[in-house]
């Protein structure tokens, strides 16, 4: 062990002559991490009900969260063994019937399931102490049938009057796929897009924007730092312009907080996307290269990684076409869809989490992501959302619908990965903390593909006069590269992530080097970051 820890050691000091970087040690430690300022974040999704139940009634809750807070982020970006996002998206918490609370009966609120306002400012004053921005997820596009304005609308529709509370809601006499629900007892449908406990907002009428104006107001002036905008894409109705909507929407927060960050949900793979930057919105998500069929995944498994990034490349240029401050919003899975281990093994995800981290824009890393969490099945919703897993040996007594999590983490929870130092989340770890110390990958554009082959890609990213190369060895075999020292003139090793091949620990655990004349070396199936010349 001791030899090795020495060669190991040689090889960094090495590295790091060759590399030209100033201190001793594994260059990817030695480079600080900045904590962040903008709205460029390392993002976490956390399921509220799913994460950490602080009262032992089976349901994780606001309490829970602030508890785990030093694990996601202790507030220095250089020290201790926290994840490192520096980004909370929190999914629904206002009063609803349902687990899931997408159907909101009150919009001024925290359902007691999850704790009390108090307890939501607590969280924020958490967060902002650590550097973390909160976003809280807004379902605008529907309420809960029990919401008091639909309640009050169908009562009125049930004496023929459509001119009072209706008005904020879509309906007609007319049973249509648009006016797919019946007001029981009346002559009326409405919108209900997903659901009978769902009616659809007139998003057109004035009433219905004062009242989400209010909203708006409501949580910024608590201090949130925006909204994850669901199901943006059913903005669109009879009357109302979708894009016209979350423009008005966005600008109006804006007038609340000119700093406020709004992502948007619409799964399409790019037509409306495209559409909807138009708006001027900060992020929409990147369907088209999430879920286990999605690019990173398709990535991690194939090592095709000259095709990634061509494609990454032309999907980036396009948004920014749309909005020229369009920040991508990635991820690998969300609440809505089996987990990626239910599709990747270890090393395969390993790849996928280091395409999808080294990336530029945001990335969104759903709870439990990093430690691998498999979905006990894919068929329902509940199972891609079931406890997070803080020990193997230690399982929470955490029921979503009625769904627990699997019986042990595969790869372990976290405190047996932490105890790893090649563990899936501690290659999380390794990603963010890359993303922190080189601003220039979440924030710049790609500017040129470097094709080695089709296994060996150079991304080229520029950022405001400073240039990083994103190298990524999709191969199963290590591989030594050479970057003309011509072309590249200053390079400068800056860090590296290995996700490796399964039973070959030396591999998986070796460095990657750049030497003066430009050769890389690269373990299988590892990334490279390179500081360059702009
Ligand atoms: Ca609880
Ligand atoms: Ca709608």
């Amino acid at each position: 062990m001791k030899r090795i820890l020495a060669m190991l050691l040689v090889v960094a000091v090495l590295v790091c002559v060759l590399a030209g970087c100033g201190s001793s040690g594994d260059s990817t430690d030695s480079i600080s991490a900045v904590q962040s300022t903008d709205k460029y974040r390392s993002f976490y999704q956390i399921w509220i009900g799913s994460f950490c139940d602080s009262n032992g009634d089976e349901t994780g809750d606001i309490p829970g969260i602030i508890s785990k807070l030093d694990y996601l982020n202790d507030g220095d970006p250089n020290s201790g063994d926290d994840l490192g996002v520096d980004g909370i998206w929190l999914s629904p918490m206002m009063p609803s019937t349902t687990y899931h609370k997408y159907n909101v009966r009150d919009y001024f609120d925290i359902d007691e399931e999850f704790g009390t306002l108090d307890d939501f400012d607590e969280l924020l004053c958490e967060c902002h102490e650590r550097g973390i921005k909160l976003i809280i997820d807004l379902v605008i596009n529907h309420s809960g049938s029990d919401h008091e304005f639909f309640v009050k609308a169908c009562e009125e529709l049930r004496e023929g009057n459509e001119d009072g509370y209706a008005r904020y809601y879509n309906v007609s006499k007319e049973s249509s796929e648009r006016y797919n629900r019946e007001v029981l007892g009346s002559d009326y449908y409405y919108e209900g897009a997903f659901s009978y406990e769902m009616p659809d907002w007139n998003l057109s009428f004035e009433g219905t924007r004062d009242y989400f104006e209010e909203v708006a107001k409501f949580w910024l002036d608590r201090g949130v730092d925006g909204f994850r905008l669901d199901a943006v894409k059913y903005f669109d109705d009879k009357e109302t312009d979708g894009v016209e909507f979350l423009r008005w929407f966005y600008e109006m927060a804006q007038g609340y907080n000119p700093d406020v960050y709004m992502v948007g949900e619409d799964w399409d793979s790019t037509g409306s996307i495209y559409d909807f930057y138009e708006s001027g919105i900060d992020s929409l998500f990147n369907f088209k290269f999430a879920t286990n069929t999605g690019e990173f995944a398709t990535g991690g498994r194939s090592g095709l990684v000259t095709d990634f990034a061509k494609s990454l490349k032309k999907y980036d240029d396009n948004i920014k076409t749309h909005n020229p401050n369009a920040i991508d919003a990635n991820f690998l899975t969300n609440h809505d869809m089996p987990r990626l281990a239910n599709a990747l093994d270890e090393y395969e995800y390993k790849f996928a989490a280091s395409l999808y981290m080294l990336a530029p824009g945001n990335t969104f890393t759903y709870y439990g992501e990093e430690i691998g969490i498999e979905a006990p099945n894919t068929t329902n919703d509940a199972s891609y959302r079931t406890a997070m897993i803080w020990d193997n040996d230690d399982l929470p007594d955490i029921y979503v619908n009625g769904v627990a999590q699997v019986e042990e983490c595969w790869l372990g929870g976290v405190k047996q990965q932490l105890e790893q130092e090649d563990s899936l989340l501690n290659l999380y770890r390794r990603l963010i903390r890359l993303r922190l110390q080189n601003p220039e990958i979440a924030r710049g554009d790609i500017t040129e593909v470097v094709e080695f082959d089709n296994k060996h890609v150079g991304m080229v990213i520029d950022y405001d006069g400073a240039r990083v190369m994103v190298v990524h060895n999709g191969d199963k075999e290590p591989a030594e590269l050479t970057l003309d020292p011509a072309t590249y003139s200053s390079m400068t090793l800056r860090g590296w992530a290995v996700a490796g091949i399964e039973g070959d620990d030396e591999n998986n655990r070796a460095s990657v080097t750049l030497s003066g004349d430009g050769t890389l070396t690269m373990p299988a199936r590892s990334s490279a970051v390179i500081k360059l010349d702009a």
